[in-house]
């Protein structure tokens, strides 16, 4: 398991991550009535979108309906990281795990008028699929469709749906699965946006195939971009998988990773492929060694 740093944010202080602990009767713990983020820090504290995933997290809320803790704001937000990161002085690269918890009690299944709190913890910024190549398998559980519980959102209680279709994938052998939607499209991974390419194509499929939007996801189709790489967002159908020159996938905690297997498939993995390129891009851009690039980075 992950280490974990000893101080964290709770209930408006930095305090042990040991009595940062949520009632058994708070509706986070009831309904997984949250909504979060994560988000990577070098060890030199040199953090990757940040603004970008206030933005979500507060979005998230809002989708969600859930009154904002006081004084939520993005200023703040990064006081309470830059005092994290000083505290626990990390000698590795970190995720920043930030939610905000609807922690009333015996609330019943509401969201509104209840009182909700920001809770943050760093850990170790350890991928969760094999860097050198993953094997996914298509799950037989559906995502979750965005007029149930809207994939836009991060919302703790719908990754139930990502932990029932990767632990399948495990228990079969696999690293991670694959979501389609109800449609029968690829849709994502437990927790990470996939890629494939076509003839020199980079292809995702688009937010209408209920995936978060995820902030690598956007980063990688504006790497590509740049890079003078033809792009398409699209429905994508899963044989398109089975026949692509090249799949990946992207995420903060999965970053930029090929996939070398789908449903005992073999899928190539080029030494100098667009994932390759794609990926050693994104690595340097997140040590903030792209002047083009620095624009997404905040220093602690
Ligand atoms: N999809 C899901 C379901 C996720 O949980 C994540 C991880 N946050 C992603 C995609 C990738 O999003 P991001 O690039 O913002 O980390």
């Amino acid at each position: 398991m992950a280490q974990i740093y000893q101080k964290s944010y709770y209930n408006g202080k930095i305090i042990d991550f040991k009595f940062a602990n949520l009632s058994i009767a708070s509706s986070a713990v009831l309904y997984g009535l949250s909504v979060y983020t994560v988000f990577h820090a070098t060890k030199d504290g040199l953090v990757f979108r940040l603004p970008e995933h206030f933005k979500r997290l507060q979005d998230s809320a809002k989708i969600i309906g859930i009154d904002m803790p006081t004084g939520f704001d993005y200023d703040n937000f990064l006081h309470i990281i830059k005092t994290l990161y000083k505290e626990n002085k990390p000698n590795k690269d970190v995720f920043f795990r930030a939610t905000i918890h609807v922690d009333e009690l015996v609330a019943g299944t509401r969201s509104r008028g209840v009182h909700s709190q920001l809770s943050i913890f760093m850990y170790d910024a350890e991928p969760i699929v094999p860097r050198n190549g993953a094997r996914l398998k298509t799950s037989l559980w559906r995502r979750i469709p965005d007029n149930a519980i809207p994939s836009r959102a991060k919302v703790n209680g719908a990754y139930v749906n990502s932990v029932l279709a990767r632990q399948d994938a495990i228990d079969s052998g696999y690293d991670d699965c694959i979501f389609l939607d109800m449609a029968g499209h690829v849709c994502e991974l437990s927790a990470a946006n996939i890629f494939l390419v076509r003839d020199d194509v980079l292809i995702t499929p688009d937010t209408s195939s209920d995936l978060l939007e995820g902030i690598n996801r956007r980063t990688i189709l504006e790497l590509a971009h740049n890079e003078g790489i033809t792009t398409q967002v699209r429905s994508v159908d899963l044989t398109e998988l089975y026949i692509a020159d090249e799949v990946f996938m992207s995420g903060t905690s999965a970053f930029v990773t090929s996939v070398k297997e789908i449903d005992a498939r073999k899928v190539t993995i080029r030494r100098e492929g667009v994932a390759a390129r794609l990926s050693s891009l994104h690595e340097q851009v997140l040590k903030g060694q792209v002047k083009q690039y620095e624009k997404w980075i905040t220093s602690l």
